[in-house]
């Protein structure tokens, strides 16, 4: 069964479900995304610059001070008010890059008053979570001056596995219903891979993650054994197969087997103390340039718009570095999915459904400075690679019809036969014959579940267990093993009268 498959001419045939006018249209959404980031920054610059202009968190801390000497939660009051004045500053830019515009190329379809308020809510969150990391942060630049910027590596890792550990149970259900997936055939199909690889497979959800996006999405999260897998109902909607859950669901559950949000969180921090230590270098110079006359150093709270626009910064060069980063993982994760699932074509499928946010085929240096996934043409190329590598055991309902196409009007030649016998004719018209020394044995036979059964004249039954090899086919009987067989034409003049 020699067959010739293409992997490169498989990839371009998945590309091609989507017309030119799509991957136009998910070109230049991607190709301004990549603009964003500029403009993105260049915005938080400008409400830095703003703040510090306006000279209000300097007139907040010394009202906090008062008289009495607490510093740490004048630190928590203006880090959480300076990302709420932040965010309010920055609205217009975040309501054109958040809502606007992925509703113009048709990504969401929720309205402004549901994005606006979930927005809202996820700013009170953010400043009160935000608020006690800014207030330990400026506890740590004031006791130890010199090292701030390498404990606050250690303080931001603590920040990051806290809220892997806490999102899925707090912060998620804020924003989506969270349902126990219906039972039937998909959620039957993802505990069985659950167990089969060893995730948790107690906690299988499905939120309405259409109300934010149209995105073909599924995750699994938590940490040490808390895992839950969560699909979108997108998944749902957009008419999944089971193949297709199986390599989508399988992507993820690589993220958690292979603990990449740890790997990415350690990562992280240390680029924090790197980020850190240059903001600890470089706020003085930028505090002028912001024109802080008023702000005391890097240690005084006030000073936060002046660190943010470092930080700012710092992040938007970082970019390749990140994206690289999450983009390993990700290749990673589709790599676990081919090798615990085999699914390529169920995971080439969903991928194809992801081409309309994030264009399929860019150049490699676009690649590797822009996006977080590797690209999906790279990626569908590399399933059907590994497709061509690992041509997939047929399951027992194809290989019933590959036995029957390959055993009709065929004789089932055992090894080592005695003499005169010439092994078991299957007819066409669905009867067999076998020829003895003394005479024959006759009936009907069938093909089915795996195995062919005889079944005689007399009334007696045997069954074979049918397998394939490489070469050929197998039969098994009883307690012997796989024993290959020929399959040769009938001898029409050996048949019974
Ligand atoms: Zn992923």
């Amino acid at each position: 069964m020699a067959q010739t498959f293409d992997p490169a001419a498989a990839t371009a045939a998945y590309l091609a479900q989507l017309p030119p006018e799509a991957h136009a249209r998910a070109t230049a959404y991607t190709h301004g995304g990549h603009w964003l980031l500029l403009w993105g920054t260049l915005v938080a610059l400008l409400a830095a610059f703003l703040l510090v202009r306006s000279g209000v968190l300097v007139r907040l801390r010394r009202r906090f001070e008062g008289r009495r000497n607490r510093p740490l939660l004048v630190a928590y009051w203006i880090g959480g008010l300076y990302i709420v004045f932040d965010a309010v500053l920055s609205l217009p830019w975040t309501i054109y890059s958040d809502w606007w515009r992925p509703r113009q190329y048709g990504l969401t379809s929720q309205a402004f008053a549901g994005w606006l308020g979930e927005s809202a809510i996820s700013l009170v969150i953010s400043a009160l979570i935000g608020g006690l990391f800014f207030a330990l942060l400026y506890s740590l630049i004031r006791k130890v001056p010199r090292t701030w910027w390498l404990w606050s590596g250690g303080l931001t890792a603590v920040f990051i596995a806290i809220g892997m550990l806490l999102a899925p149970l707090y912060i998620e259900p804020i924003f989506n219903k969270y349902t126990p997936a219906p039972a039937g055939p998909v959620r039957d199909e993802v505990v069985a891979m659950a167990r089969q690889v060893g995730v948790p497979s107690e906690k299988i959800f499905v939120y309405d993650g259409s109300k934010q996006s149209n995105a073909y999405t599924a995750n699994v999260s938590g940490l040490f054994g808390s895992a839950r897998v969560a699909m979108s109902d997108t998944m749902f909607k957009k008419g999944a197969d089971i193949a297709e859950v199986r390599g989508v669901v399988g992507h993820e559950m690589g993220h958690y087997a292979r603990h990449h949000s740890l790997w990415i969180a350690g990562v992280m921090s240390l680029l924090a103390v790197l980020a850190f230590f240059l903001v600890d270098r470089l706020f003085a110079p930028a505090a002028r340039l912001l024109g802080g006359e008023e702000i005391k150093g890097v240690a005084d709270p006030a000073g936060l718009p002046v660190l943010s626009a470092v930080l700012a910064v710092l992040l938007l060069l970082a970019t390749p570095l990140t994206n690289s980063l999450i983009r390993i993982a990700e290749s990673d994760a589709d790599r676990y999915s081919l090798v615990h699932f085999n699914e390529p074509d169920g995971l080439a499928k969903a991928l194809v459904k992801t081409i309309e946010y994030r264009a399929a085929t860019p150049g490699r240096l676009e690649e590797i400075v822009f996006y977080d996934h590797p690209a999906v043409g790279r990626r569908i190329q590399r399933a059907m690679e590994w497709k061509a590598a690992h041509p997939k055991a047929p399951s027992k309902a194809d290989l019933d019809v590959l036995a029957r196409t390959a055993f009709t009007d065929r004789l089932v030649v055992f090894p080592n036969m005695p003499v005169g016998m010439d092994g078991i004719a299957l007819k066409a018209d669905g009867t067999w014959f076998e020829r003895h020394d003394f005479g024959w044995s006759k009936g009907r036979y069938a093909v089915a579940k795996g195995s062919l059964c005889l079944d005689e004249e007399r009334g007696s039954r045997r069954c074979y267990v049918i397998g394939r090899t490489r070469s050929g086919w197998t039969l098994a009987q009883g307690a012997g093993g796989p024993v290959a067989v020929a399959l040769e034409p009938i001898r029409q003049a050996a048949a019974p009268g």
